[in-house]
């Protein structure tokens, strides 16, 4: 598989506090220090563009909650050989910065919204604000993002807001994207982990529409990654399913990862990871760190999810 997509973590800071994805103090702050600046981002951006990469979304933490989020775009649309930017955002502060961030020159987001329902909304955000969120996501349409998609992880409770979800995509030209819940985060035990929650299998969901809608099976936006895609007949939008947990999908995995502090991930669900910092005034050593990276990438790791020591919120996602 061609790695060629790189995703950048530009934060672990976040303003909200999802109950899977985060203890509710929110993870230890990182010093500005310990954070690649945004040049250092570029650069390294710039060096894996020589190892193969051409796609990259931006991630956190949340990303726009980093000041000048819509600069890195900016420096990122402007290096030779990136053709695909993206974001992957809770959308809260995407009305103050969606018409920047397209100016300079990024192409589409994703939207994680895990309820429609305002109570659930801020139960699973701990305080979170729907309306916020779905303000977000109708800034992107008057920003012109195409496609955009929304991200709701499979958490207890989602199966009784099934229809509202269904509704969105009839509604809009918007992608939702369900997630399985990852058990990734030992270290956030009963909190975040998979301890106390119950799973809600992608397969299961899937079972739950077609039974209650005649569903398509649809190709999909641009840039579906792993997840398969069903459409209502004469929806504007389609219904993904990413199904990391009961249906796992290494052997396709083109992704690269940085996590905030410069650490290169090949995988998700694995622990190891290659400090870039020391290589940032040294592209050719750097650009040998990333082909060695990429070179000894693993795609059978999916089974390791429970050695690995990060959070989501550290890796992006
Ligand atoms: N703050 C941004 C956002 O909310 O989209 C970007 C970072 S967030 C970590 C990226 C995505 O990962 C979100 O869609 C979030 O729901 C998802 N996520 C976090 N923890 C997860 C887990 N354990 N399993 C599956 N998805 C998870």
């Amino acid at each position: 598989m061609k790695v060629d997509y790189l995703r950048l973590s530009i934060t672990d800071r976040c303003n909200l506090r999802c109950t899977y994805c985060m203890p509710p103090e929110g993870v230890p702050p990182r010093s500005h220090g310990e954070i690649l600046s945004f040049e250092e981002l570029a650069v390294v951006a710039r060096v894996a563009v020589g190892c193969g990469v051409s796609k990259v979304r931006i991630t956190g933490g949340e990303p726009l909650v980093r000041h000048g989020c819509a600069e890195l775009v900016g420096m990122l649309a402007r290096t030779s050989g990136i053709h695909d930017i993206s974001l992957t955002t809770n959308g809260i502060l995407l009305p103050q910065y969606a018409s920047q961030l397209r100016r300079e020159g990024l192409g589409r987001v994703n939207v994680s919204l895990d309820s429609l329902d305002p109570e659930r909304f801020a139960r699973l955000t701990r305080g979170g604000r729907l309306d916020a969120a779905l303000a977000g996501l109708a800034s992107a349409f008057d920003a012109g993002f195409s496609p955009i998609k929304v991200n709701a992880v499979l958490v207890e409770g989602i199966e009784d807001e099934l229809d509202a979800f269904v509704d969105l995509t009839r509604e809009r030209e918007v992608h939702v994207r369900f997630i399985e819940f990852m058990p990734l985060d030992r270290r956030l035990g009963g909190a975040c982990g998979v301890a106390g929650r119950r799973l809600v299998p992608a397969p299961e969901v899937l079972l739950r529409l077609k039974e209650r809608y005649r569903l398509v099976s649809d190709q999909g936006p641009y840039g579906h990654g792993p997840a398969r895609y069903w459409r209502l007949p004469g929806a504007r939008g389609s219904l993904g399913f990413v199904a990391g947990v009961s249906d796992h999908f290494c052997g396709s995995c083109n992704r690269l990862r940085l996590t905030a502090d410069g650490r290169l991930r090949t995988c998700l669900f694995s622990g190891e990871e290659v400090d870039v910092r020391p290589f940032l005034n040294r592209p050719a050593d750097l650009r040998r760190v990333i082909e060695a990276a990429v070179a000894g990438k693993r795609y059978d790791r999916h089974r390791e999810a429970l050695a690995n020591l990060r959070a989501m919120s550290e890796i992006g996602g």
